[in-house]
């Protein structure tokens, strides 16, 4: 993972590269990942840069919370009635690849367990 907290993200969130966004409001915003690995697989952000789960502080509480409730409305918004995988995949050993934390939303086959 990169060190710095300017990523691709930031540049969807600043409309500079295309992403088909599927929700936004003041704190979060959501777009449909460019490699889906499922039917609906969508990435749920917040607009604030943090790099990481692990750089999560109970000062980020609200934020999180918000977080999860957006990816509840996206799922719903998005037809998931028969559930999905929500997945925030944490560090290098979490295969992290973009240090801008994100949901993964992903849903519309059956998962399997464990994961790879
Ligand atoms: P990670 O591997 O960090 O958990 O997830 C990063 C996700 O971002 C990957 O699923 C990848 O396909 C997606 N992604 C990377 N770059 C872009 C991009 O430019 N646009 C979109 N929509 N998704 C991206």
């Amino acid at each position: 993972m990169s060190e710095t907290t300017e990523t691709i993200f930031s540049k969807i969130i600043r409309r500079e590269i295309p992403a088909d966004i599927v929700y936004e409001d003041e704190l979060a915003i959501a777009f449909k990942d460019v490699h889906p690995q499922a039917p609906v697989h969508i990435l749920v952000i917040p607009k604030q840069p943090i790099k990481s789960l692990v750089d999560i502080t109970s000062g980020d509480r609200d934020l999180m919370s918000h977080l999860l409730l957006t990816a509840q409305q996206v799922a719903i918004n998005a037809g998931l009635n028969n559930g999905y995988r929500l997945v925030i995949n944490t560090g290098n050993d979490g295969g992290q690849t973009v240090s801008h934390i994100h949901l993964h939303i992903l849903g519309g086959r059956q998962m399997t367990w464990p994961p790879g």
